[in-house]
């Protein structure tokens, strides 16, 4: 039977207070029943029992979900680009477009239950991060939910990446950090660097030259660093680790196999907790670029570290068809499958972050809140934002996704996006 929602509006009431309902919230590993309180003016959670009994004020509007999910909105730390854009080329016409662009992701993407992300670079001349990463800072889209989507900040994947292991990335564009924090500054461009920098997290190989001092000078100027695209030993990224480096960018993908004499990047994962701090590590669960059975045996090994992304591109959100590419070749989209026309290669992701939580639901049988605190809580903490997003505790930005958990016969899962709620102000609604 189909619950009831209802939304009750309370007249001669502006406070901008608004109670949800009959919903099961998002808590650490739990599903709780309860009820949330939002501010519509201030855009975060409030404290319903301070609201209620201290400051007697009464709702301006009740929500009520029919017993859905209330999670917080949902984060994606690497995405490309979508709906036509990519965030990694600039438009010939004028740099304004880009913008323009940026934008129009945005808000096509809060749509999908992402609420706030990190727009992704792949490896570029130093030219299009010097343009392209002042309009990717985080924005705090001026807590307007009308401007959809928010960046928490651009990921820059690359350029200081191994070339053995490039993967789809221009291998001509590469280069070593031999000079530690100059390098990247005369890469990414000096203002990019300094503080507030709108640059967030920077994906880079440890074994490379002047990389652990990079990743020390970087990890000291707030900026995020994750291992990636990457020849290193189990060694060399341990090293990574001790210099400051808190995230494995798609782990599995772009860097060498487990090899039981060497376990690489991987064994950072079975690293005792005492001797480094075990990092964050981003999972692409699309059914493409990893074996579910890996997926599980790596949230076996670190729960609390499994984010998971997208690695989506900008075919992602549009319809399926064959598409134009570089080089004269073209990729046909066919669902989140995408392949070279030429050849049948794989050519990247176009899966939604929400598919991604039902797939890690299914192949792991992992409970809905520990699947969603994957893209929730997890990245938030990875960021260092864990008061601000990705929680539904008081005080935090009120980013919300109302999903609808529904059951085939065989027992799959499937979450669906059912509204989105950007700094308290509904913005998507699929009935
Ligand atoms: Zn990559």
């Amino acid at each position: 039977m189909m619950p009831t929602y209802r939304t009750v509006a309370c007249p001669g009431n502006s406070s901008g207070v608004i109670k949800f309902t009959n919903c099961l919230l998002v808590k650490g590993d739990s599903l709780v029943d309860g009820d949330l309180w939002v501010s519509s003016m201030t855009g975060k959670i409030l404290n319903g029992q301070e609201i209620l009994y201290e400051h007697r004020t009464a709702p301006e509007k009740i929500v009520n979900l029919g017993g859905r999910i209330l999670s917080p909105g949902l984060i994606d730390t690497q995405l490309n680009g979508a709906y036509g854009f990519d965030f990694s080329v600039i438009p010939e016409e004028a740099t304004a477009a880009y913008g323009k662009g940026v934008l129009r992701v945005n808000r096509s993407l809060v749509a999908t239950g992402v609420t706030s992300y990190l727009p992704t670079l792949t490896s570029q001349p130093p030219e299009v991060y010097q343009i392209a990463l002042p309009f990717l800072g985080p924005s705090g889209n001026a807590r307007d939910a009308s401007y959809g989507s928010e960046s928490l900040g651009a990921h820059c994947e690359g350029p200081f990446l191994n070339p053995t292991k490039n993967g789809i990335h221009n291998a001509s564009v590469l280069q070593e950090p031999i000079n530690g924090l100059s390098d990247l500054a005369n890469c990414y461009g000096p203002t990019n660097l300094q503080t507030p920098s709108p640059i967030k997290l920077i994906t880079l190989a440890p074994e490379l030259p002047g990389a652990l001092s990079s990743i020390q000078a970087l990890t000291a100027n707030g900026i995020h660093v994750s291992i990636g695209h990457s020849e290193a030993s189990y060694e060399e990224a341990k090293a990574g680790v001790k210099a400051g480096a808190s995230m494995i960018t798609h782990l599995f993908n772009a860097m060498r196999p487990l090899h039981h004499r060497n376990p690489g990047i991987f064994g950072l994962l079975g690293t005792a907790s005492h001797s480094i701090r075990k990092p964050y590590f981003g999972i692409i669960a699309d059914g493409i670029h990893l074996h579910p059975t890996s997926i599980k045996i790596a949230w076996n090994a670190h729960p609390d570290g499994l984010i998971l992304v997208t690695d989506a591109m900008r075919l992602a959100g549009m319809p399926d068809g064959t598409y134009d590419w570089t080089n004269g070749s073209r990729i046909i989209k066919n669902g989140a499958l995408l392949t070279l026309e030429e050849n049948g290669k794989i050519a990247g992701s176009s899966i939604q972050l929400v598919d991604c939580v039902t797939n890690f639901l299914n192949w792991t049988g992992a409970s809905v809140p520990e699947a969603l605190k994957a893209v929730t809580e997890t990245p938030a903490k990875m960021l260092g934002l864990q008061d601000v997003k990705g929680t539904l505790n008081e005080g935090a930005d009120a980013d919300m996704v109302v999903l609808d958990l529904q059951e085939a016969v065989g027992g799959e899962k499937k979450l669906v996006v059912d509204e989105v709620w950007k700094f308290g102000v509904k913005v998507f609604d699929r009935i």
